[in-house]
């Protein structure tokens, strides 16, 4: 501050250069920060999968009770690593930028139809089981009558879809609704998501975009969660040139929202005269 102090008057790219020195700091910050992360997430599955395989070594393999149970959470754990490391891979491909974008236009009304139709599918044959243990939920759809045709890569954007579909089921209660909106706004199409669960607290809701940031890891991990999976989605969503971000009322419920860049098209097809 005070070589800042002393030079300003004649020197103001010094200043420039002392934000970019900053800025570099930063980011090996952060870098050494993700580096630790990564570090200490992978480091707690693969300690609890040693003290698993310690004990059925020790003996508790004979034991017809125990050792199901403990392979059981050996497969989980493991399963969840590498769910972990592909997430992490995907990320990586994103941050070098050699994702490639397979864009294509789509009736974006369709688009996410198809894909609810798939989780209201999912509940419906799992609650025809006997011995069906997963969790309840209605799916509500309040779309515009309005086609909204926008032009994606849908492979990316169904996994961002299915992720937040994914994490309200997980946080909501069992029997809960989940409220699926698509509505058109000037230039953007929005997407929200609501559910009716635990919600996310005002100081955690721009953090729970952040890599490996939960609002409750023990309960996160318990779920099979990697605390990737909106870090992910907001990358896929700002590769769209779109917006992603999440509004809660604790204890009653959250709302996730995308906004994705959309041009009206006139109906004449004002547009081809336009070129
Ligand atoms: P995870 O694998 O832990 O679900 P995500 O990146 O998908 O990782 O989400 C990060 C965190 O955001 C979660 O651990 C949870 O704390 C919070 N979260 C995400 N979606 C919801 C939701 N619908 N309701 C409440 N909390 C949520």
């Amino acid at each position: 501050f005070s070589l800042i102090q002393r030079v300003t008057g004649f020197v103001s790219g010094l200043v420039c250069v002392l934000h970019d020195i900053t800025e570099q700091q930063k980011n090996e910050r952060e870098q050494q920060q993700f580096v630790s992360n990564v570090s200490h997430e992978l480091r707690t599955p693969l300690t609890s999968l040693r003290a698993y395989v310690e004990a059925l070594n020790d003996g508790a393999w004979k034991d017809e009770n125990i050792a199901p149970q403990f392979l059981n959470v050996i497969q989980d754990e493991t399963e969840r690593m590498i769910r972990m490391i592909n997430d992490l891979l995907s990320l990586s491909r994103m941050d070098r930028g050699v994702a490639k974008m397979d864009l294509e236009w789509v009736n974006f009304n369709d688009f996410v139809n198809h894909i609810l139709n798939r989780f209201d599918m999912i509940v419906k044959t799992d609650a025809e089981k006997a011995d069906s243990k997963t969790k309840k939920y209605t799916i509500k759809r309040e779309f515009t009558n309005q086609a909204l045709w926008v032009e994606i890569d849908t492979d990316k954007m169904m996994q961002v879809i299915d992720n937040i579909m994914n994490n309200a089921i997980k946080y909501s209660p069992d029997g809960g609704v989940i409220t699926v909106r698509l509505l058109q706004s000037n230039n953007h199409i929005i997407l929200s998501i609501s559910d009716q669960g635990l919600g996310i607290p005002r100081k955690d809701l721009n953090k729970i975009f952040d890599r490996f940031y939960r609002v409750d890891k023990a309960r996160s991990r318990k779920q099979g969660g990697t605390g990737l999976g909106l870090a992910i989605s907001k990358e896929i969503v700002e590769a769209h040139k779109g917006k992603i971000w999440a509004d809660s009322a604790e204890g009653k419920g959250s709302t996730f929202y995308i906004s994705l860049p959309y041009e009206p098209m006139s109906e004449e097809g004002d547009n081809w005269d336009e070129v």
